[in-house]
């Protein structure tokens, strides 16, 4: 396994901003990913995974960590019967794809977010009413510490909430899935897509929710129209005048102008509804809040 230097995290991260990483690696197999970690062990280094990188704000000075990308059969997909095992760095579209290959029904609310099994089992990710928690059998861990399988009960899945820390990998997961007709999975899944387009950004480059919802009736992004935030801009980062909780790089953006925005949204919103937001993207690196 190649361990390489000065990879732009910006590659990595779906609104396209990030320093480089300190170094990165791609292990496909457990036994590699034990090695990068004991690679990094031996240098004092922090060891970071990124997913499609779809809800990460990387620091734009770089991140001085081993940075991971799980790949190989670390990013494969199988079915068994009515569970589908994946590496923790498979996309939520090849999993949505092989389910449905097998007539299997569960996942469909994935088809929104554009993620990895282990960046949504770390974000209990979710849409339409479901989340991880909702599929999830149980989970393979990796860490300085060893390897363990851990239930969702053990993962503390929460909403938008795991008890993953930032060093741990999963490395691997298993969903239980149940038949369904390929025809109404197709259908459900078109359905979601569609509904998704219509209030979101889907060819824009963003990180997803930039705050979780608050409890109570009005979303963060209702709160954020509220507030007049649409269509504000720092640099070359907008607020989507689709949804005032996405972040679009217009081109050329920085983690920064990203940063930016999000402090003045979330102050905005204090001041107007007394609700401290609370953030949903998740920050890479030394990233400093204005808070
Ligand atoms: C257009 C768009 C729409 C979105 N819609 C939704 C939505 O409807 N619902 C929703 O919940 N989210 C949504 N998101 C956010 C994002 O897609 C999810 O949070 C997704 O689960 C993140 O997965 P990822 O693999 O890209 O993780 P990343 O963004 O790469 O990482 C997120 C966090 O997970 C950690 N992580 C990633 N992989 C692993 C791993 N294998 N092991 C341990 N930790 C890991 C990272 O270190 C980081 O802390 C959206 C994003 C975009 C860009």
């Amino acid at each position: 396994m190649e361990i390489e230097t000065g990879v732009p995290l910006a590659r990595l991260t779906t609104i396209g901003t990030g320093g480089p990483a300190k170094a990165f690696a791609r292990p496909g197999s457990v036994t590699e990913l034990e090695e990068a970690i004991a690679w990094a062990v031996e240098r004092g280094l922090e060891v970071r995974t990124v997913g499609l990188g779809s809800n990460l704000v990387a620091a734009d000075e770089g991140v001085d960590a081993l940075v991971l990308r799980l790949a190989g059969d670390l990013a494969g997909v199988e079915v068994d019967g009515d569970l589908l095992r994946a590496g923790g760095g498979a996309t939520n579209a090849v999993c949505l794809h092989r389910a449905r290959e097998a007539g299997l029904g569960g996942i469909e609310f994935a088809c929104a977010i554009p993620g990895t099994a282990g960046g949504g089992a770390r974000m209990n990710a979710g849409a339409y009413g479901s989340d991880w928690s909702a599929i999830l059998v149980r989970a393979l861990v990796v860490s300085t510490e060893g390897s363990s399988w851990l239930t969702p009960e053990e993962l503390g899945l929460e909403y938008r909430h795991s008890l993953v820390r930032p060093d741990q990998v999963v490395a691997r997961v298993e969903y239980r899935l149940g038949p369904r007709p390929v025809a109404e999975i197709k259908s459900e899944v078109a359905d979601l897509v569609a509904r998704r387009k219509a209030t979101q950004p889907t060819n824009k480059r963003t990180f997803g929710s930039v705050f979780k919802n608050p409890p109570g009736e009005l979303g963060a992004g209702r709160m954020l129209e509220l507030c007049g935030r649409k269509g504000h801009k720092v640099g070359c980062a907008v607020v989507s005048p689709r949804h005032a909780n996405c972040i679009e790089n217009a081109g050329g953006a920085t983690s920064e102008d990203c940063l930016e925005l999000m402090t003045e949204a979330k102050r905005r919103v204090a001041e107007r509804f007394g609700v401290e937001l609370e953030r949903e993207v998740v920050f890479l690196g030394s990233v400093a809040e204005g808070e």
